[in-house]
């Protein structure tokens, strides 16, 4: 086992830019799953990948990578929370999932620029935590395979956020255009066809820091999509944009596109389970 910290590439004070890390970062890496050193790395402390959002690059800073477990990448998260005789807080280990699910993808991202097969990185995602309020960690596996599918589909749309902004109407714009007074001059109708022409992403989480939230929430109500009902239901819905359409597929009066198979076939599962439990009661 050996270990490599890129936290301070340049000089053993400083933490070093991101680019450089980056750099540094992918040089092993590449090294690693190539084989080209002697030396059998297998950790990398405070590594630095970059990933593609929305055509742009986003650097991001993972705790650790594992490398070359059984010849597979894994990614490692350590986390504050803790794990309680064995069982740890479900939304925390969701949230760090969905986390650890972008440096998947980034860490996919690197190797399949070099030609090497993105199944290289495994979807089993590693969680350090304290265990049991101690200060001894514990360490376990986690299957992140849905949040990676789910992230994916997601960047996936954003990339086509270009095409999108060129579609709306020349001149669109919500500017609320204050007066001296500070208060908007512009028209109410006017604004809000100028929003209509832009399909709202309304959470329930909106209504905490956005001012447009009842907007949006009536208009993702009215269109019966399936954010209304909360990030969960719409991560999970992840290639299904509507209610209508989630109904639609279970019910089979759909057919399922490539990518809905998965999630069409859990939908049946799960309507076949609310109907035995219905029997059951009646
Ligand atoms: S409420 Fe605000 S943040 Fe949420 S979708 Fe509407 S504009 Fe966007």
């Amino acid at each position: 086992m050996s270990y490599e910290d890129v936290n301070s590439v340049g000089s053993d004070e400083d933490k070093s830019p991101l680019k450089l890390r980056h750099s540094h970062t992918r040089h092993r890496i590449l090294s690693a799953a190539h084989r080209r050193s002697d030396d059998p790395r297998t950790l990398l402390d405070h590594p630095v990948l970059r990933l593609t959002v929305a055509g742009h690059q986003a650097y991001l800073e993972p705790d650790i990578i594992a490398f070359q477990h059984d010849g597979d990448f894994h990614i490692v998260e350590v986390k504050s929370f803790p794990v309680i005789y064995g069982r740890p807080d479900p939304v925390k280990v969701t949230a760090a999932l969905t986390q650890a699910a972008a440096y998947v993808l980034a860490l996919r991202e690197l190797l399949a620029d070099d030609g090497i097969p993105r199944d290289r990185v495994s979807d089993t995602v590693i969680l350090v935590n304290p265990r049991n309020f101690s200060r001894h960690p514990t360490a376990t596996p986690h299957n992140a395979r849905q949040q990676i599918k789910s992230l994916s589909r997601h960047l996936g749309r954003l990339r086509r956020l270009p095409e999108l902004l060129d579609k709306l109407p020349p001149g669109t714009t919500f500017d609320l255009a204050p007066g001296s007074d500070g208060k908007p001059t512009r028209r109410r109708g006017e604004l809000v066809a100028a929003l209509a022409t832009v399909r709202a992403r309304y959470t329930p989480g909106c209504r905490h820091h956005c001012d447009l939230a009842f907007h949006c929430r009536n208009e993702a109500r009215n269109q019966s999509r399936a954010e209304a009902l909360g990030t969960t239901v719409r991560d999970d819905l992840a290639g299904i944009d509507t209610i209508d359409t989630a109904l639609a597929l279970t019910d089979g009066l759909l057919h399922p596109a490539r990518d809905q198979k998965d999630i069409t076939q859990a939908l049946r599962h799960a309507q076949r389970v609310h109907a035995d439990l219905q029997t059951d009661i009646a």
